[in-house]
């Protein structure tokens, strides 16, 4: 014999009450069925009860609401119409008596608890009855009858040993095989008082304990809780989407999860199951075939299962600290604050204590919150009065989270991953808690960072099939527009391969900007099955108007778990964002080069910000755009090189100018075509006159250990400076001045066999640019295009030093050489 309960969403339409039917006729042993009310109607109970205390008389309107939601249900479902005028008859007669309740609450404007309860009571008592109706071959039970309470502590306690007697007699003959009917069918939730039979009820939720009781009772071979979920899953399915169904709980730990607010399960539903070895079911009404999640007495079968299985939270947390000197080894204090609570009704879900013990930290609900407070300080008045205590620390809108795993006993380090996660997402834990058993870790976290804090653990341990890297893109020029493209066309292997999940979750221009914490899709920007730039750019003309403040509220608002600025503009603006990004924890990988070029004090704060909140700051494509150039000085000096001397032709733009001039192509057009073929910066002074390569050399010194700023660079210049004095127009119209000089110059480098190079050089700590002609034999020579060249001399690397060739411009390799940062951040 089986117990089957099916919740208010699996009554709620006639959609899944159909379901239900196939699912109950479909069973091929004897079933006890309990139902939740119609999905909503225990909400709407208690709000109508609600108005008609105030005398609002608008309560009679939802009532009616209330009975036209029942009797649609069942003129939809019921169609033998002799069977719909008994059913009708049956729930007209409750309805009618809720009607006169309602209207006793309204006329004398009081509601009791016992009205209350007896009010709430009609939703499971009308469902269960349509049920029965519906379900062939079956009877209805009546709940009232046999689940019974004590009250106790103001509370109204399930009582096994009494009810337990009255089920045994009420499901005797279908316990022995000798009923008439398959299938039981009985109202979960309701109960009556042991004493004075008035209704009651097992609290919120609580459909799942009548099952759970029943179950035990009868002896059931399994519980089978049927919802509107695959079961129970790693995070709650709202906050997390990438959650997914455990396949297998140990009692334990599914006691755990719904303690800490997992809902699927109504917590005291477990134990009497447990005691009993029952398993339990959890499955999907509206997709039966799912596999769900079974809950058993694991024990050593899941020895070599995930160290954690699952995180809970609950939002509503206040925290008390009860705090003085005159705590630290004194006997009894802890005994004082639980008793003093206990005796006030206060539940405490979370005590964490400092083994100096001058402090412990309490959890308590928002509600508990200020009772729990009066109660310790009149509890502790003396001790306050003469100073050895303190007031009650009360601090709120705080949020508790539990990471739950029978096998985290057997895995260390689970604690300083956890943490160290948090920490590096800027989370800061106000308390933490860990039992000695192991099973669970709890911390309480401010409220505004619970759902960081989830994502951001469930992320870390696993629990998602994928790693999820957050992106914001600002810049969506010819290298971030290349960027996406490339995002757009590697996330499926990515996905695939890696398990790595990258979310654009923010796109900005200098204009609009757009934002999605679930991430943007860039499918809807696609033309002939390819990611469009064009396309997007149109698109983000439609977004919301964006400035710098807005766009920096956006992305640190958003307070995004795995995050990172991608900044791939040329804005001194945008630079100037990094320190608050950094500052909150999200990492920043840089094609711009203004900030490691600016201010050695800037550039220094922003390595030693990323170094103290444990994110990076990535800028590998400022110099050699996708050549592993920095990465490479990085790692030789972080095994102990040292960088001795640098020699670099560092601009793409230089390169292919002095490559191009010809007899037939003049200097001007040289720069021209640069400009056309996306080489050069927005502004080619800014090539032409060295300060691109001044800028690379001074970020390559300082990351080669050398505390250098860009006027420290001696320049040697080949166009005369009062070219770059005027505007850009002037600029261009005066170029072709210098041609004829130029032609002169290079028919002589021609003769001599020799080439133009424009090269960058550290050293002795002292940083030049000038143009040089080289000759046949020295390793610049042959360097063709737009390409990048760099000479790295080191301790190690001394007589024959390191070579870096390639491309050193253009938007695809640097777009790539940014990807890879960003590649670089997932894998931390
Ligand atoms: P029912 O009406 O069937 O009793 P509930 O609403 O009480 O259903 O519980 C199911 C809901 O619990 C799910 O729809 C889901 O939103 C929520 N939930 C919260 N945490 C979890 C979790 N860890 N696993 C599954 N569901 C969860
Ligand atoms: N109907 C009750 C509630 O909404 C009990 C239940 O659904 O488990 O709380
Ligand atoms: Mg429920």
């Amino acid at each position: 014999m089986k117990v089957l309960k099916f919740g208010g969403t699996s009554v709620g339409s006639v959609e899944s009450i159909l379901n239900l039917k196939k699912i109950v006729e479909g069973q091929d042993e004897p079933v006890v069925v309990v139902v939740s009310a119609l999905g909503g109607i225990t909400d709407k109970l208690i709000h109508t009860s609600k108005l008609a205390v105030t005398g609002d008389s608008t309560y009679l309107t939802s009532y009616e609401e209330m009975v036209e939601r029942h009797h649609q249900m069942i003129d939809a479902i019921i169609t033998d119409t002799e069977k719909k005028t008994a059913l009708l008859n049956t729930v007209d007669d409750l309805l009618g008596q809720l009607k006169s309740i309602y209207q006793g609450v309204y006329l004398i404007g009081d509601l009791s608890e016992k009205t209350s309860n007896a009010i709430v009571s009609y939703g499971e008592r009308i469902s269960s009855n349509i049920v029965a109706a519906l379900i062939a071959d079956a009877k209805w039970y009546n709940s009232l009858e046999f689940i019974k309470t004590k009250h106790k502590q103001g509370r109204n306690l399930f009582s096994n040993s009494v009810s337990n007697p009255l089920i045994l007699e009420v499901f005797k003959d279908f316990k022995n095989g000798k009923a008439d009917h398959k299938v039981c069918v009985a109202g979960g939730f309701i109960s009556t008082d042991s004493v004075t039979g008035e209704v009651t009820n097992l609290g919120r939720g609580g459909s799942d304990y009548t099952a759970a009781i029943l179950a035990a009772a009868l002896d059931a071979t399994v519980l089978e809780i049927w919802t509107d979920v695959s079961g129970f899953m790693t995070a709650d399915p709202r906050v997390i989407n990438t959650a997914y169904p455990i396949e297998k709980l140990s009692y334990v730990e599914a006691t755990e999860l719904c303690n800490f607010g997992a809902k699927v399960v109504y917590p005291p539903t477990i134990y009497p199951v447990c005691i009993k070895n029952i398993p339990i079911l959890i499955k999907n009404t509206f997709r039966p075939e799912d596999k769900g999640t079974i809950i058993t007495d694991l024990g050593e079968e899941d020895d070599n299962g995930r160290a954690i299985k699952g995180i809970s939270s609950i939002n509503n947390t206040s925290l008390i600290t009860v705090s003085g000197l005159s705590m630290v080894g004194v006997i009894g204090v802890n005994r004082r604050i639980f008793t003093a609570l206990a005796e006030n009704g206060v539940s405490v879900f979370m005590v964490s204590q400092a083994s100096s013990e001058n402090s412990t930290s309490i959890g308590v609900t928002d509600d508990d919150a200020d009772r729990a407070c009066e109660v310790l300080n009149k509890e502790f008045a003396k001790e306050i009065e003469m100073g050895a205590m303190y007031k009650m620390k009360l601090e709120r809108d705080l949020a508790t989270v539990a990471i739950v795993g029978e096998n985290m006993k057997h895995t260390p380090g689970i604690a300083g991953k956890l943490f160290g996660t948090l920490g590096r997402n800027g989370i800061s834990v106000i308390a933490c808690a860990q039992g000695a058993s192991e099973t669970n870790i709890s911390f309480v976290v401010e409220r505004k960072s619970l759902r960081k804090s989830l994502n951001v653990i469930h992320d870390s341990f696993f629990l998602s099939e994928y790693q999820v890297l957050n992106v914001f893109l600002c810049g969506v020029g010819t290298v971030g527009g290349s960027l996406l493209e490339q995002i757009a066309g590697q996330r499926q292997k990515l996905m695939k391969e890696r398990n790595l999940q990258i979310n654009v979750v923010g796109i900005a221009s200098g204009h609009n900007a757009m934002f999605d914490r679930n991430g943007i899709s860039l499918s809807q920007w696609e033309e002939d099955g390819k990611f469009s730039i064009q396309k997007l750019r149109e698109g983000l003309k439609a977004a919301e108007a964006s400035n710098l403040t807005y766009l920096k509220e956006e992305v640190i608002g958003m307070n995004i778990f795995n995050s990172v600025f991608v900044d791939c503009t040329a804005s001194a603006d945008v630079a100037g964002l990094y320190e608050d990004m950094l500052s909150n924890n999200i990492s920043v990988v840089a094609a711009n080069k203004v900030a490691a070029s600016s201010d050695y004090d800037n550039y220094a704060k922003l390595k030693a910000t990323a170094r103290k909140r444990g994110v990076k700051y990535l800028f590998e494509t400022n110099v050699g755009a996708g050549l592993p150039i920095i990465n490479t000085i990085n790692d030789l000096i972080n095994s102990g090189d040292k960088i001795l001397k640098l020699e670099a032709v560092l601009s793409g733009t230089l390169n292919y100018i002095f490559n191009t001039i010809s007899a037939e192509v003049p200097f001007s057009e040289t720069v021209r075509l640069a400009k056309e073929e996306g080489y050069a910066e927005p502004d080619p002074r800014i090539d032409l006159s060295g300060k691109d390569v001044i800028r690379k050399l001074v970020i390559l010194s300082r990351e080669a250990g050398y505390k250098m700023n860009q006027e420290d660079v001696e320049k040697h210049l080949f166009i005369p400076q009062s070219f770059f004095d005027g505007s850009l127009e002037d600029f261009w119209k005066n170029l072709p001045s210098l041609d004829a000089q130029f032609e002169k110059e290079r028919q002589e480098v021609e003769a001599s066999h020799q080439h133009w190079r424009f090269v960058a050089k550290l050293e002795n700590g002292k940083g030049s640019v000038a143009l040089q002609r080289v000759g046949e034999r020295h390793p610049f020579y042959d360097l063709e295009g737009s390409n990048n060249i760099i000479l790295i001399t080191t301790e190690r690397y001394n007589q024959y030093p390191m070579l870096i060739q390639g491309y050193g411009a253009g938007a695809s390799v640097t777009a790539a050489g940014v990807f890879a940062d960003i590649m670089s951040i997932a894998n931390i």
